[in-house]
């Protein structure tokens, strides 16, 4: 009986040991796991716990990336946010601090960028740095026009005379008729749908635009009174006729007429006044109809350099 019971206490205590073996078996393998699993991430504690956090959730990243950011989705998007655990959110700043270093360069570069492209179009020695795309604040009117090598120069920071009233010039008027005749042979019916236009007749139109869409919006393509080219009598709006919904509009610059007109116009003494891209150096973006006569030697030149008329002039 006492044999036995002694048997039976040994194969008990011989079980415990088995059990306690195993027990310090598996702290083993999990420290060693542990220690492996480490390693492998670049022995960064942090960087492990983050591998297991994402491995447990998958889509974490993906729904980082396709989170949508128009305004319809609004609503979704602050739910999906309701319902993001703790280590979603760590990830989420981890995010945005990647996101956030690159918007900084992109900005750094454009300020830099500018900076070099209004290095380039100040010449060293000009004495006015002044901005051509905005007014001079307070500035008055002229009593004489602003000629600079017998060219008419009128923008934001040239205006006219209020008096200054030749009307629609003759000679503009003939190189525009030979201009039109030529693209009549290719098919191109043209028409100057406005030419000269009075000063009192700007206040109207200005004022009218500046109703309609604000006077910030109305400055980038309506001049001021005064400031209108429209008012020397050199300006030729041109469109073709029977298509007077492209007359004044960016789909006039798609049109063939467009195209005829920019590659020969120079030909008749009419240069593209506010090309694309040159808002900066006109003032005014970009107007495919608003050509301007300064005859044809002066038109050729400047439509061979591809440049605009105040870089023609050395102003701005
Ligand atoms: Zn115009």
């Amino acid at each position: 009986m006492r044999n036995k019971k002694d048997e039976s206490f040994a194969r008990k205590r011989r079980g415990n040991n088995r059990w306690i073996d195993g027990v310090i078996v598996l702290l083993f393998i999990i420290l060693v796991g542990s220690v492996i699993w480490i390693g492998t991430n670049g022995w960064s504690m942090q960087k492990a716990v983050d591998t297991i956090r994402n491995e447990a959730d998958p889509t974490a990243d993906f729904a980082e990336i396709e989170k949508p950011s128009d305004s319809d989705s609004a609503d979704t998007t602050e739910r999906s946010e309701e319902n993001t655990s703790s280590s979603d959110v760590s990830s989420e700043e981890r995010l945005r601090e990647v996101e956030k270093p690159l918007i900084e360069e992109e900005q750094e570069e454009e300020a830099v960028q500018e900076e070099k492209s209004q290095g380039k179009a100040v010449p060293p020695n000009s004495v006015k740095p002044s901005n051509p795309t905005s007014y001079i604040k307070g500035q008055k009117l002229p009593e004489e026009p602003k000629l600079v090598q017998g060219i008419l120069l009128v923008n934001k920071q040239y205006p006219l005379p209020e008096d200054y009233a030749p009307g629609e010039s003759e000679e503009a008027r003939e190189a525009f008729n030979e201009l039109a005749a030529s693209a009549v042979t290719s098919g191109i019916n043209l028409q100057a749908f406005s030419t000269y236009r009075s000063y009192d007749y700007q206040v109207t139109l200005y004022n009218r635009y500046v109703e309609r869409d604000g006077q910030e919006a109305a400055d980038r393509y309506s001049a001021r009174p005064g400031y209108s080219e429209h008012q020397t009598g050199l300006a030729f709006d041109i469109g073709e006729v029977n298509h007077e919904k492209h007359w004044a509009s960016n789909s006039f610059g798609d049109t063939e007429a467009a195209k005829w007109l920019a590659a020969n116009a120079h030909q008749y003494g009419f240069i593209l006044r506010y090309p694309e891209g040159k808002e900066d150096k006109t003032g005014y973006m970009h107007e495919s109809w608003h050509y301007r006569y300064v005859g044809k030697d002066k038109a050729e030149h400047i439509f061979k350099q591809n440049i605009t008329l105040e870089e023609y002039l050395g102003v701005r």
